[in-house]
């Protein structure tokens, strides 16, 4: 059996049939348009969908063989009503996705955050793979998350468990967009840690304005780079100590474009998570890489229509 995956981002869109075992056997990445038409992005992501299907065998027409489509998707999203609105395609305010490709493809579609299908992929065929208890995030634009437990993804009362992003990691921390207050994305997003790394070096040649600039300098062993992924790396430390007592887990994988800087990022979280998890339970070392990189946002939607009863309890 194969599933049709799709993984929207503001950067690229990508579809791809995925085999039961979780191996991708083709698959097609478009850039994101940058438009305001809605319809343009629509057509560049079933372009990249009719030539996955194309290239596995499968008509467009005629999709009978398929179970389903799982779309993991930049939020924020409505799962209730099947929109998406994810802040990085201005053209999609709203848009009706599940309802346009269950036309299309004449499939019934399983839409979610992109950060939880990174916690299923890993879970699947990842870093967690045989731990039922994980806690899977994304460090990039911004920090997101998603929540296994008993080996089942949480959904929460709406929805949206495991956005670890907005908990407050510094009661006198940065305003963050959500419009809370010391929020962990505020510190340690790419976003973040480019802003702060930009004001100190402001005086440079070469301020550093983003993380991937940022990162790149820390190796260097650049003072300014070090510090803010130091600054970083410990809130995400406090915020998973916390995590991980409160829910007793076996792993917290990250993956993410700023967890790709590696262990200019992780030791910090590793000295933060020792100092803020102090029971004995909470203590032993459980904060490890992603090991999908960018397909686990493929192999995430497949896994929530070929492992229905793990990836997709309690919804249709
Ligand atoms: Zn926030």
């Amino acid at each position: 059996m194969r599933a049709l995956a799709i993984d929207i981002g503001g950067t690229k869109l990508g579809a791809a049939l995925v085999t039961a075992l979780g191996e991708i056997a083709c698959s097609q990445r478009v850039p994101t348009p940058a438009t305001d038409d809605p319809e343009v992005v629509f057509d560049a992501l079933t372009g990249a969908v009719d030539d996955v299907l194309h290239a596995g065998g499968i008509d467009p027409d005629q999709t009978g063989e398929l179970p389903g489509v799982g779309v993991a998707t930049a939020g924020p999203l409505d799962a209730r009503a099947g929109t998406v609105s994810p802040v990085n395609i201005g053209a999609w305010r709203g848009f009706p996705l599940r309802e346009r490709l269950s036309e299309r493809y004449g499939l019934p579609v399983r839409m979610f955050g992109d950060a939880v299908s990174v916690a299923v992929a890993e879970h699947w065929r990842g870093a967690a793979r045989g731990r039922p208890n994980v806690l899977g995030m994304v460090v990039s634009t911004g920090v997101g998350g998603g929540l296994i437990l008993g080996d089942t993804v949480v959904p929460g009362t709406t929805g949206n468990a495991g956005h670890i992003g907005h908990v407050s990691v510094d009661p006198v921390g940065p305003d963050c967009t959500c419009g809370g207050t010391g929020c962990l994305e505020a510190i340690a997003s790419g976003t973040a840690i480019g802003v702060w790394t930009a004001e100190r070096t402001a005086d440079r040649a070469e301020p550093l304005r983003t993380a991937a600039a940022a990162a790149q300098a820390a190796w260097a062993g650049d003072p300014v780079a070090l510090a803010a992924f130091r600054r970083a790396g410990e809130a995400i430390g406090m915020a998973v100590a916390g995590a991980v007592t409160l829910l007793d887990l076996d792993v917290v994988v990250i993956g993410g474009g700023v967890a790709a800087a590696g262990a200019v990022l992780f030791e910090p979280i590793a000295d933060g998570y020792a100092r803020f998890a102090a029971l004995e339970f909470a203590a032993l070392p459980r904060v490890v890489p992603a090991a999908l990189g960018g397909d686990a946002g493929l192999v995430g939607a497949a896994a929530v229509v070929l492992q229905p009863q793990s990836y997709w309890p309690h919804r249709n």
